[in-house]
């Protein structure tokens, strides 16, 4: 069998490598996405696996079929960048990889939490700025095991944080309109007011759906504890980014970790110039107490591994006819 894997990146390549060995498969990378200027590089080929946010063009739908290509895999959970109903209607199944390590995002969280906690980014403002090497009172931190965590959102990866912080010795709270009752033995259940008032350390773990954008606004951030720290590793526009800056310059919040932005679209994961660069970027960037990831969370050897050996898995047993639990249309 001949697959083509579209927007390969360097870090990919190993994985695909020993899969294509292990399975006895003919595998062709390109660094190109999938585009209407690069689709004919399919041809010949029996399936194909792509992993890239800009759109898929619908005209793109009919060429693969009649290329006798019957799926897409996308090597990424989020599949808003197909049109579904355009796909099915030209025979093209997509599949996506709905969990490949939610640990990789948990670990994230926690590395960014712990990060603000001990005010490193304050310990290198003083020394690099200043010459400033003296052990500062103000700067006197909490230990994790006496602190309260406060998750949003319990799925894959609220359950993997929860996880990590209870075996910390947290006291881990958690707000999600499903009850997750596997959960009992690592959080108490309480309603999302009482997490923002009481949690020192607040992390968000839901999608990005009409009812959750903005669910961190100039309110909810108004009632935190002014020593409180917020994480979003989840989706940009989870949270209302001039609201945070706000509280961050009005020391409502003590520090932001993120590694998401909700105009992250065309800065994360791109080569740019100095102008491209978004203002609020640049403006929490500056700040000591706010640490920035480009969308790296997914970026751990067990999470590209996965995606990539679960995406070809995916694609040779949609070329074979059989079925996956991955198709989302
Ligand atoms: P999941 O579907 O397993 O869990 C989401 C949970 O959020 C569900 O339990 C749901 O009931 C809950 N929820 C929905 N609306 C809510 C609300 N208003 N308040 C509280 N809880 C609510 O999802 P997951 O796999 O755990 O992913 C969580 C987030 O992490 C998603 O936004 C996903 O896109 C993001 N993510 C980020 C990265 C990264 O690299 N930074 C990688 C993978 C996933």
């Amino acid at each position: 069998m001949k697959i083509i894997m579209y927007d390969t990146h360097q870090h990919e390549r190993p994985y695909a490598q020993i899969w294509a060995q292990a399975h006895h498969q003919k595998l062709t990378m390109v660094e190109e996405p999938l585009t209407m200027e690069t689709v004919h590089l399919a041809e010949g080929y029996d399936g194909l696996s792509v992993q890239q946010t800009i759109q898929i063009d619908n005209d793109i739908y009919p060429i693969l079929a009649n290329y006798g290509i019957n799926h897409i895999s996308t090597r990424t959970a989020g599949f808003d960048n197909f049109d579904l109903a355009v796909a099915k209607q030209h025979g093209i199944t997509i599949t996506n990889i709905p969990s490949y390590s939610p640990r990789a995002i948990a670990e994230m969280g926690l590395t960014q939490a712990m990060y603000l906690l001990r005010n490193i980014g304050r310990f290198h403002e003083q020394m690099d700025q200043n010459h400033d090497f003296t052990w500062s009172g103000n700067l006197i931190s909490n230990e994790i095991y006496r602190c309260t965590v406060g998750l949003i959102g319990t799925g894959r990866i609220g359950t993997a944080t929860a996880q990590i912080y209870k075996a910390l010795g947290a006291r881990v709270l958690a707000y999600d309109p499903r009850y997750h009752p596997e959960l009992e033995p690592f959080v108490e259940f309480v309603d999302r007011d009482t997490i923002l008032r009481q949690a020192d350390i607040i992390t968000l773990h839901t999608p990005l759906t009409p009812q959750t954008k903005n669910m961190i606004g100039a309110a909810e951030l108004r009632v935190m504890k002014p020593t409180a720290i917020l994480i979003n590793v989840a989706r940009g526009g989870l949270v209302d980014t001039q609201a945070l800056i706000k509280a961050l310059q009005d020391h409502e919040i003590a520090g932001a970790g993120l590694d998401t932005l909700a105009n992250e679209q065309n800065l994360f994961g791109h080569q740019v110039s100095p102008d491209q660069i978004p203002e609020d970027y640049k403006i929490l960037r500056a700040m000591p107490n706010v640490i920035i990831t480009p969308h790296v969370a997914f970026l751990t050897q067990t999470a590209v591994q996965n995606l990539v050996q679960i995406s070809l898995d995916d694609t040779v047993k949609l070329a074979q006819g059989q079925r996956t639990n991955h198709a989302v249309n």
